[in-house]
């Protein structure tokens, strides 16, 4: 596991130095799913600071098993049933992609908190199924958010489409960012984060831009 961990850390440098970054600019999360409470402690006795989960009840048993140790970031499709445990439990949802799941989230957050990071899902891809709020409809969902003192939102995420050569990314990562630049002249507000590229494409995400990386299997291995 720290092998593994840091073997990505010096993959995340060196990409980040190719693109003329500071590596410190590019924050690892270490995404959870499928993985034991036992291997994503290890993961933070190794020096990982942020968890990535994809669905709310893993995240609740595992944290429940870790304690505080780390960030939780939510990666994964909220349902509006879900909100309320989603908003006590995450340090950040980066997967909205509905004013639903907006409005489920201001309204399911503790009177008196701070306020919710989160980040809007952009689907880049048209492909049947996926989740993500479509690209003709991020400009009014920010306007929503931006509007909600309960909600702060960072920036965007997205997940490209499988390719067999990572390159083939680069476009969709180019396009969130230049969504972002847009919606910062709209809104008048920064949006300094732009979470994209995985275990097979991070890399390229990091030549385009990404905040965030969302490593699973280049940390804990392949899933089961
Ligand atoms: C599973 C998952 C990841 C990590 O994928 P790997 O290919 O294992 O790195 C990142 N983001 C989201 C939204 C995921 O569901």
């Amino acid at each position: 596991m720290a092998v593994a961990l840091a073997a990505v850390r010096e993959r995340i440098a060196r990409a980040a130095e190719t693109a003329g970054r500071d590596p410190s600019s590019v924050l690892l999360i270490a995404v959870t799913k499928g993985a034991t409470a036992d291997r994503v402690d290890a993961a933070i006795a190794a020096g990982a600071t942020d968890l990535g989960e994809n669905r709310v009840q893993e995240a609740e048993s595992k944290r429940a098993q870790l304690g505080g140790a780390a960030r939780w970031h939510l990666i994964g499709h909220l349902q509006t049933n879900k909100a309320q445990r989603a908003a006590s439990l995450f340090d950040m949802v980066q997967s909205v992609d509905s004013t639903r799941v907006a409005v489920a989230l201001a309204a399911g957050l503790a009177a008196g908190r701070e306020p919710l990071d989160v980040l809007i899902e952009v689907d880049l891809t048209a492909i049947a199924g996926r989740t993500g709020a479509p690209e003709a409809a991020v400009a009014e969902l920010a306007h929503e958010i931006a509007q909600r003192v309960a909600l702060r939102l960072r920036g965007l995420m997205t997940i490209a489409a499988p390719a067999t050569d990572p390159r083939d990314a680069a476009s969709t990562f180019r396009r969130l960012r230049s969504l972002r630049d847009d919606l910062e002249q709209r809104l008048g507000t920064a949006l300094p984060e732009l979470s994209m590229g995985m275990s097979d494409d991070f890399e390229v995400a990091i030549a385009e831009g990404a905040t965030m990386v969302r490593l699973g299997r280049a940390v804990f291995g392949e899933r089961a």
